[in-house]
């Protein structure tokens, strides 16, 4: 039987994209060939390239000011490429301090220009959304993580400023439907919510990439990736792939709209489930809960263990919490059915009877 897949990257994906994906590799579109036997600049897969990519805009509502690239490495690999091809030396950067990975980005980014904390909810463990924040006018942009995958919070309404907004959005990209013109760059690794480990997404308004005054190095300059249309070299080909047979299924299901309604049907249900069940503590503040990765606690540690084995026991796996947070993680992204958060919601209401 298959298991019910809360993890949180690698993560679910819908089915039929994994019986399509294998059979690419056996025999892509019937050419006689594998998916992994043909040349990246061959016609056949700058189809592949070239359909991701309009329906990724499609999907976004995004016009021609915006350029979309599939590029190599996960989302840390962003962390860097973005401050490199935005900052010069003595620009500064504001970042949102709201999560591990927000905090990965700010380090990276101050190898290349100077650093602004716009706000920081270290001070809380990150266990809230810091609205709070200043950012200075100079700014060449405000950088955000719009879902704390390991945190477990997830910003629902989006810094109105006049700097461009750059986000990572690894955890929620295509989960709900966005202004997208808001931002002027996104990314997000492929892995999450979106297809295969390997690829990130990068959607940039390509006015953003006027002002570099340095050399980069050319496999990192994302204007020569718009130019080689993300064939500059051999591209993450099966990765690629695999996004776009999800992007076709986000399409063939409804869109970002009925994503966004399948997700908050899922959320509604467990966060209502383990609020009402006081064996289980949930630290995050109510209004910034993320609607993928929901993180909680049961406060004696051994009971805690003992529930997560009878998760496993009941045809579970990825509901342990991070390493460095621990509890209970249950992501729950667009693949995930909504009859696994249901079994999940009875294993707990059970286990609570019992041991609450
Ligand atoms: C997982 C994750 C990353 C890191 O992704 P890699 O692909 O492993 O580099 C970065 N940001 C967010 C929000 C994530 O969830």
């Amino acid at each position: 039987m298959k298991k019910h897949n809360f993890n949180s990257g690698p993560s679910i994906l819908p089915q039929e994209v994994l019986e399509q994906a294998s059979q690419a590799i056996l025999n892509f579109n019937n050419i006689g060939l594998s998916l992994l036997e043909i040349g990246h600049r061959t016609s056949w897969f700058l189809e592949v390239i070239d359909e991701a990519k309009a329906l990724v805009k499609e999907l976004m509502n995004l016009n021609d000011d915006y350029e979309v690239l599939f590029l190599h490495g996960g989302a840390t690999t962003q962390f860097m490429q973005v401050p490199m091809n935005l900052l010069n030396v003595h620009d500064t950067a504001a970042y949102c301090d709201d999560g591990i990975w927000g905090h990965k980005a700010i380090q990276e980014a101050a190898l290349f220009g100077k650093l602004h904390i716009a706000a920081s909810s270290k001070d809380r463990n990150y266990t809230y959304i810091n609205k709070e924040y200043s950012i200075p006018s100079h700014s060449k942009y405000l950088h955000i993580t719009t879902n704390n995958t390991v945190e477990g919070t997830q910003w629902h309404q989006f810094p109105k400023t006049t700097v461009p907004l750059v986000a990572d959005m690894s955890s929620d990209i295509f989960s709900r439907n966005l202004n997208f013109n808001q931002f002027s760059l996104i990314y997000a690794g492929a892995q999450k919510n979106m297809g295969a480990a390997g690829v990130n997404v990068v959607v940039v308004k390509k006015s953003l990439l006027q002002n570099l005054e340095k050399p980069i190095p050319a496999i990192l300059d994302y204007r020569n990736h718009i130019k080689a249309n993300s064939v500059l070299n051999t591209p993450p080909v099966f990765a690629i792939y695999v996004s776009l047979l999800t992007l076709r299924w986000i399409k063939k299901e409804g869109g970002l709209d009925e994503m966004e309604k399948r997700n908050n049907r899922k959320a509604n249900l467990l966060y209502q489930t383990i609020d009402s069940l006081p064996l289980f503590h949930c630290p995050i503040n109510k209004e910034d809960r993320s609607k993928m990765n929901a993180v909680f606690f049961i406060k004696d540690e051994a009971i805690q263990n003992e529930f997560l084995e009878t998760c496993k026991e009941n045809g579970m796996v990825g509901v342990k919490g991070y390493r460095t947070v621990g509890g209970i993680r249950v992501s729950m992204y667009n693949a995930l059915p909504y009859k696994s958060v249901e079994a999940f919601c009875d294993v707990a209401k059970d286990f609570s009877n019992k041991r609450g």
